[in-house]
């Protein structure tokens, strides 16, 4: 082995012991049920009869609509609209509030710090970011992060529930008690939702806590992890 080569594999372990390292401070176990592509990729024609080119296809042109949008006031103080990421097929999709200041910098879901909490959580799922699908309800950032508005829910609605239709993923993992409550058409507080299945369109739906919550209130990280188990089991139950 070149030296070059035993550094990179020292780099990459070490890498990986701080990951579990952390994990572990946070409470989370890794359970490893199965590998990444069949955990979170395992598909059936029944279940997908569209092709994840097709699905692609579906969402691009959901963004395309999006281009440009001012259906309501967030258009005016907006970088970059932050229509979603991940596979287009899916397993798991992942449903937000809304951008923060790094994701309307970047137009992308989830990558400030809040996002990093939730890859954590992925890859102690044994999932990633390119195997799931990740998106908010509301599609521009809130001036200051505020909470979005019922009209802005109102306006923004529509390309979240075209997107869920596109993906059919299996499951939908809601964070936070605007997503919960959104598409659980409730007023029910997040905490009372959490930790239960619900059914979306047809869709298993599991509410959790939002991550940028947990790293204010670091005990509901058990919580959270109890709620990810159960989705874990239910891919797992759902895969065999
Ligand atoms: N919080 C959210 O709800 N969504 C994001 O994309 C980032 C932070």
């Amino acid at each position: 082995m070149s030296d070059q080569l035993y550094h990179e594999c020292h780099e990459v372990i070490a890498q990986g012991k701080a990951i579990l390292e952390d994990l572990q401070q946070w409470g989370f176990e890794t359970v490893i049920p199965l590998p990444v592509e069949e955990a979170s990729l395992r598909i059936t024609e029944t279940q997908r009869p569209f092709s994840a080119e097709d699905g692609q296809k579906t969402l691009a042109a959901l963004e395309d609509n999006l281009n440009g949008c001012s259906r309501c006031s967030l258009c005016q103080q907006r970088n970059n609209i932050v229509f979603g990421a991940g596979h287009p097929q899916a397993r798991v999709v992942l449903v937000g509030e809304a951008p923060g200041r790094e994701e309307d910098l970047q137009g992308y879901p989830f990558v400030g710090e809040a996002g990093k909490l939730l890859e954590k959580i992925l890859l102690a799922m044994n999932l990633s970011r390119e195997t799931v699908y990740i998106c908010n309800v509301i599609k521009c950032r809130p001036p200051g992060n505020r909470d979005p508005h019922p009209d802005e829910i109102v306006a923004c609605e529509p390309f979240l529930k075209q997107q869920l239709a596109a993906i059919k993923p299996e499951i939908i993992i809601t964070l936070g008690r605007f997503a919960a409550q959104t598409l659980l058409k409730t007023t029910t507080p997040v905490g009372k939702l959490r930790g239960r299945w619900y059914e979306y369109e047809g869709i298993a739906l599991m509410p959790t806590f939002h991550p940028a919550y947990l790293l204010r209130n670091p005990s509901g990280k058990r919580p959270v992890w109890e709620d990810m188990k159960q989705v874990m089991q239910r891919l797992e139950n759902q895969a065999k």
